[in-house]
């Protein structure tokens, strides 16, 4: 077994096996926020991925990717119901989404989430070499600092969430709250996007261990835990390469054509999820048709809502709500060649994305709570011509940083249809300068700057931050 200096533990890893069967070794990105984010930096990096190939049964080989090794941990079907789709996205998700959708208690599923917990803290044990840094990432993963601690206590552990971290309300009510934290703080550096979740953990460690804390960080056993906020981002040249792409130009003016040359094209881009306000956006969207606010000719909304954990119900009624919303809107406003909607069910290529968001005027990104929403981050860094407007939910990470956007709060209806109407009216110079300062605040925090952020505060002698691509920046 090949060991490495840096090990990065995801629940999935950033390749499925059918893209290793049929030999090819091209990166193929797993669906989602968190592996597009790894991915802009690891590849030229002499490090392991330990993570979840995406099939179920024994793990398949799979290549590496650049300097990039790939060690996948297998899973059988028991294990993806209890611990993938059931603690993990039926009992962690909702409730660190504000418990928009009720979480479900199941007491089998937790013995599986400890059992795979395990298994991927054996696996990155093997695979790190002496005093190497493992860098474990979300909430799949809680128990696994813990575990590599007593496993190999010569390890740097750190530990990066993705998703909210609720406050202690929320927490309290899962029942294995305790062990959950104990897992976490087997990490040296617990790394949020916001700040306000190292609070919600450094109160909640005070609280359920009685661990006392200074300034967010924790004391505990005889160590200091770190918490701090490190917000995530997006490979920027990736994006603003892809959209000045000339086939991509000219594929989003045949997009505008393609719609019918309509005045206005707002857009929205997510995975299907209870969490991004899919539902209270057509409603605010029907209400503005239906006051004749927005008229179909002018206007059309084109959203695009990835098919996402489709095995789990509560995912498949909301596919179904949704798609009964968007075929009574269009009942009632189309016409004839010129719907109100035009619904996606599908995933698009990054470029067609690209072309997407240039075809925009208004992108409309609304969760009721998001970690980050990298696809704001997405929008602006594709406007190189600083026009389109962003409307963001303060309850998006990304509304910490994109303060330049239409900030909305999602569950205001009246709100939501009136900033939706400010940002269809802006005059572009508004927009122009809008869309500058969050272009400027991306290009300083890209993924990589995030990167070397989150591995500076782990490692202070920089010799981890050293191994990424770029030039190193002077900290802020
Ligand atoms: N994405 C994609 N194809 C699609 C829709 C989305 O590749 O059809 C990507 C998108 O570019 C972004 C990620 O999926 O990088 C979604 O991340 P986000 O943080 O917005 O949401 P998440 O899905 O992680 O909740």
């Amino acid at each position: 077994m090949r060991q490495s200096s840096l090990v990065v533990v995801a629940n999935r890893l950033p390749l499925d096996d059918n893209a290793a069967l049929d030999g090819a070794s091209e990166w193929r990105r797993s669906p989602g926020g968190l592996a597009s984010a790894l991915h802009a930096f690891l590849p030229p990096i002499p490090a392991t991925w330990v993570g979840w190939a995406g099939g179920v049964g024994p793990a398949p080989t799979l290549p590496d990717i650049g300097s990039l090794r790939l060690r996948p941990v297998p899973l059988s079907v028991d294990e993806l119901r209890e611990y993938y789709e059931g603690f993990a996205n039926s009992t962690l998700w909702p409730l660190y989404h504000d418990a928009v959708q009720q979480p479900v208690f199941h007491r089998g599923w937790w013995e599986t989430y400890r059992a795979v917990n395990r298994r991927f803290a054996e696996a990155a044990a093997e695979a790190a070499e002496p005093g190497a840094a493992v860098w474990v990432q979300d909430y799949h993963l809680q128990l696994v600092p813990q575990m590599l601690r007593e496993l190999r206590p010569d390890l740097l552990i750190g530990f990066f969430m993705h998703v909210p971290f609720p406050p202690p309300e929320l927490f309290m009510q899962l029942p294995r709250r305790v062990e959950l934290v104990r897992g976490l703080l087997g990490a040296d550096l617990i790394g949020f996007q916001r700040e306000q979740a190292a609070h919600n953990m450094a109160q909640l460690a005070e609280k359920l261990i009685g661990t006392p804390t200074a300034d967010d960080d924790i004391e505990v056993d005889g160590r200091t835990v770190r918490t701090a906020a490190f917000p995530v981002s997006i490979d920027v040249a990736e994006v603003r390469a892809l959209a000045a792409r000339p086939d991509v130009v000219a594929q989003a003016k045949q997009l505008r054509r393609d719609l019918g040359q309509p005045k206005r094209v707002l857009l929205s881009v997510d995975r299907l999820d209870y969490t991004k306000g899919i539902e209270h956006r057509l409603t605010a969207y029907r209400e503005l048709l239906r006051d004749g606010h927005v008229k179909v000719r002018d206007t059309v909304l084109v959203q695009v809502a990835v098919p996402s954990r489709e095995r789990v119900e509560s995912y498949r009624d909301l596919r179904d709500r949704i798609e009964g919303e968007v075929g009574r809107i269009n009942g009632e406003f189309g016409r004839v060649g010129e719907p109100a909607i035009h619904y996606l069910n599908q995933a698009f290529e990054r470029s067609e994305l690209a072309a997407l968001y240039r075809t925009a005027d208004v992108m409309v990104v609304t969760p009721l709570r998001d970690g980050m929403n990298l696809v704001a981050k997405e929008f602006v860094a594709a406007r190189e011509d600083g026009a389109g407007a962003l409307v963001l939910s303060e309850f998006a990470g990304a509304a910490a940083e994109l303060e330049q956007a239409f900030l909305v709060n999602p569950h205001d209806l009246d709100g939501l249809k009136e900033t939706l109407l400010r940002a269809m009216e802006a005059k572009p110079d508004d927009l122009k300068v809008r869309m500058t300062a969050m272009r400027k605040h991306l290009a300083k925090h890209d993924i990589v700057a995030w990167a070397r952020d989150y591995l500076t505060a782990l490692d202070h002698t920089g010799r981890l931050a050293e191994t990424l691509p770029g030039k190193p920046r002077k900290r802020r």
